[in-house]
């Protein structure tokens, strides 16, 4: 049987990206909608063929509870909203997807998955790029080390800001932060796929050319995190620069992916070569994996625990921009 999702936010993502892929999923559909627009309500439902009764709004949310044509939430909001509607969600019975940042920070990840464990339902983040070829092979070179030791990663993820200055992105209440939570983010989850460990300390600093445009949050942020074994990834997250790559230095040479992060045209070369994988619809095969676990009870590759570990490093790298010193990371 294929699972029904419902989005809930119609905005750029669900619209532009996860709709769409919706279309090509094998295990999972798009069966119904939350929008507190209903103009939105009404376009949608005619573009994509969504009964009535599979449409809510954000104050009859919770009666989702009752509809068995919906399986999975997509939580699809602004980051200061991913708690709330993930722990109804969960409390409504549903499996959730919540987006990336899983939440304003580690505190409020850990509540979304203690309420998705109480209630019995599946939690996953999305993490897209872990159903990208290119992706998956820098997880295995992780692995097996055919380059010998990691010794040192290099990473940014970036693009310049022009969109509507009056954005949620730009107030720090609902988005938690700037281009560290929006778009460095990836590069935290590259160091970490790309060693297969986990980063114990960290020093930022942080950098401002626009303090109007980003009165509220970062604009770019460097960072150092240090890895068992005196692994060090050198990250940037930007809203000042367009930028992507993810450069891992070995002892028998380098290799990596550039552009690393994006929706499609990852490319990746190792001392092998160029790396040689098909381009796929990411947001399609991540849905259709979750729908699988969900139906054969298999736990998915980005759980809570993965949102949780990411925002337990951006917290740590807020504190060390804070205090100018080295921090712990837990
Ligand atoms: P967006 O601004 O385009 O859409 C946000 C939606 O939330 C809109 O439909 C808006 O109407 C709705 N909304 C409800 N209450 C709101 C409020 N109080 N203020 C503002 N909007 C409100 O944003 P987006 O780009 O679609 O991002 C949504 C989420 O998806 C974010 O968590 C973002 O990080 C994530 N995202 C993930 C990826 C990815 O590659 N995984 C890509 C883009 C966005």
């Amino acid at each position: 049987k294929k699972l029904g999702i419902a989005l809930v936010g119609l905005g750029g993502y669900s619209s532009g990206q996860l709709a769409p892929a919706l279309q090509e999923t094998k295990n999972c559909y798009l069966a119904g909608i939350v929008t507190g627009t209903p103009s939105k309500a009404e376009s949608w439902s005619q573009k994509y063929n969504i009964p009535e009764k599979n449409i809510y709004n954000y104050s009859n949310f919770d009666s989702i509870a009752k509809n068995p044509d919906i399986d999975i939430v997509y939580v699809v909001l602004p980051v200061s909203m991913h708690k709330e509607y993930t722990i109804r969600a969960a409390k409504a019975g549903k499996h959730v997807i919540c987006e990336k940042p899983m939440a304003l920070n580690a505190g409020e990840c850990r509540e979304m998955i203690a309420a998705c464990k109480q209630a019995g339902k599946m939690l996953s983040i999305g993490y897209r790029l872990h159903f990208e070829p290119h992706t998956l092979e820098v997880m295995r070179l992780a692995k097996e080390k055919p380059y010998g030791k990691i010794t040192s990663i290099d990473t940014a993820n970036g693009f310049t800001y022009r969109g509507d200055p009056k954005s949620w992105r730009l107030k720090k209440a609902l988005s938690g932060g700037g281009a560290l939570m929006d778009m460095g983010i990836y590069t935290i989850q590259g160091s970490r796929y790309a060693t297969g460990l986990e980063p114990l300390f960290v020093t930022a600093t942080e950098e401002k050319t626009n303090r109007e445009l980003f009165k509220e949050v970062d604009e770019t942020i460097h960072y150092k995190l240090e890895f068992p074994g005196g692994i060090v990834a050198n990250g940037k997250s930007s809203y000042n620069e367009n930028v992507g790559f993810l450069k891992i230095h070995a002892e028998k040479g380098d290799y990596g992916l550039q552009p690393a992060f994006g929706y499609g045209g990852i490319q990746g070369e190792t001392p092998a070569g160029v790396m040689d994988f098909p381009q796929i619809n990411q947001q399609a095969f991540q849905m259709d994996d979750f729908a699988l676990c969900v139906s054969n009870k298999r736990m998915t590759r980005v759980a809570g625990e993965e949102g949780l570990r990411d925002m337990q490093i951006i917290d740590a790298i807020y504190r060390s921009i804070a205090s100018g010193n080295r921090e712990r990371i837990v």
